[in-house]
């Protein structure tokens, strides 16, 4: 398949979800190519009788179908029907290549809701109404990185470190999993604190002792490294590349290499984790062509995960001054992603509920499946300042999963009871 390209077969979804349909409500249903005025069949079955009872609607410009023996439907089972034609068939706008010019087009545009609803029913079609809940531990934020935008780069002097022993991360994640959740992530700055060894011997403990799944965030590390991690336990790792422009790359990330970052990804694929990546939306110096690519490298990493979030400005940090990440900007991005990556896990993240307080929501209306909430004690959350005005950190874990819960059902959704493995393991 071209990469950048939301293709599928329409005509085999089209013969699956009409099987369904002409078993159960006895019509049967043509697919057409729509030019001009005439429609031409391109699948379906026989029509025996009722060749003149029919109706037609179209799916989009090109692609229309003609349901034949209408009557035979009730009034109340007609618009369902047609809508689950248009959920399967309608990709008008991204049946052609998605390149970083047409991306930019829909960064642009000021029709927002269509590319929404679009996102979203992608999102529900593959999803259904579940959403996935992983909750956070940030251990530490120490770091020896000084990555320009964020708080805890090493420079910053003037936050107050802590790090979490061993028996307090287990404790603590045994807890996590007593409330029921079934994912835990753990992460930090790159703290060297916590040599791999130990790090293993912690997480055996709590793939023991818990069930969870656990999700490790704490950045760029050896082959071997990553390798005992996994063979201790870890389901998951989160390694955002960040930026797709590597001249940018290497102004925010003075003491990273982008090559090694992207190849810290492959390597994590190949020794079978599921893998998470991702982009900064609005970072100062990425223009639009950028965030394009950074869509399109997404794409090509065919990732099990994908974390986006808007950049927020740290004040302790030379980007003081720069401007946060757009809502808007950040919701398109998640969406034109999602339309791109049908079955990836997508988080509305924190960074997007603190430059909005329905920011969460707004995600997950427009492609996102997971919610990440933080469970750090509270004591010790509002330190770990990636960026400022975190939300939630003056409640309690309890008072942030209840508020999570009500949102969630507010959309109609319910928090899904399995662990949330990448779906792309069931294929
Ligand atoms: N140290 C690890 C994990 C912790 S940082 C690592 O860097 O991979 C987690 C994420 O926080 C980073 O991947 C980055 O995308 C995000 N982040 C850092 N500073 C930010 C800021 N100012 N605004 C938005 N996101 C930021
Ligand atoms: Fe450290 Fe991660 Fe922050 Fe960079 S983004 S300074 S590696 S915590």
């Amino acid at each position: 398949m071209e990469k950048g390209t939301y293709t599928f077969s329409k005509k085999e979804l089209f013969k699956s979800l009409t099987k369904n349909i002409e078993e159960k409500y006895s019509v049967t249903v043509h697919l057409a190519n729509i030019k001009g005025k005439r429609w031409s069949f391109i699948a379906g079955n026989d029509v025996k009788n009722g060749l003149y009872n029919f109706k037609k609607f179209k799916i989009n410009n090109d692609l229309g179908i003609i349901i034949f023996k209408w009557d035979k439907l009730k009034e109340g089972q007609r618009d369902g029907i047609i809508a689950k034609y248009k959920d399967s068939l309608d990709d008008s706008d991204f049946s052609i290549p998605l390149n970083v010019d047409k991306i930019i087009d829909f960064l642009e545009s000021k029709d927002t809701k269509s590319l929404f609803d679009r996102a979203d029913r992608i999102r529900r079609k593959y999803f259904s109404n579940q959403v996935h809940i992983r909750a956070i531990i940030e251990f530490s934020n120490y770091c020896k990185k000084d990555c320009l935008y964020c708080g805890l780069r090493k420079s910053n002097k003037k936050l107050y470190r802590y790090r979490f022993t061993f028996d307090e991360i287990y404790n603590i994640a045994k807890q996590i999993n007593s409330f029921g959740y079934k994912t835990i992530v753990l992460q930090s700055g790159e703290d060297d604190y916590y040599n791999t060894d130990k790090l293993c011997k912690l997480i055996s403990r709590i793939k023991k002792d818990t069930d969870c799944a656990i999700t490790l965030s704490i950045g760029e590390k050896t082959f071997d490294e990553y390798k005992k991690l996994k063979e201790a336990g870890v389901d998951r790792y989160l390694l955002k590349f960040e930026t797709s422009d590597q001249n940018l790359f290497k102004k925010l990330k003075p003491d990273s290499n982008y090559e090694n970052r992207l190849e810290c990804v492959e390597i994590l694929r190949e020794l079978d984790y599921q893998v998470g990546s991702g982009n900064i939306i609005g970072l100062p110096g990425q223009t639009k062509r950028i965030l394009a690519q950074d869509i399109l490298l997404m794409e090509n990493m065919d990732l099990d995960m994908i974390g986006m979030g808007p950049f927020i400005p740290h004040g302790n940090t030379p980007f003081k001054k720069e401007k946060a990440g757009t809502l808007d900007l950040s919701l398109k991005t998640l969406a034109i992603t999602r339309i791109l990556n049908k079955i990836v896990h997508i988080p509305a993240t924190t960074a997007l509920a603190s430059i909005d307080l329905h920011g969460r929501q707004k995600g997950l209306e427009a492609g996102a499946n997971v919610i990440m909430p933080n469970l750090t004690p509270s004591k010790y959350r509002e330190y770990y300042e990636i960026y400022p005005n975190k939300v939630y950190i003056d409640k309690t874990p309890s008072q942030c999963r209840k508020d999570i819960e009500k949102m969630i059902i507010k959309t109609g959704r319910i928090i899904s009871k399995d662990y949330g493995h990448s779906l792309k393991l069931k294929i």
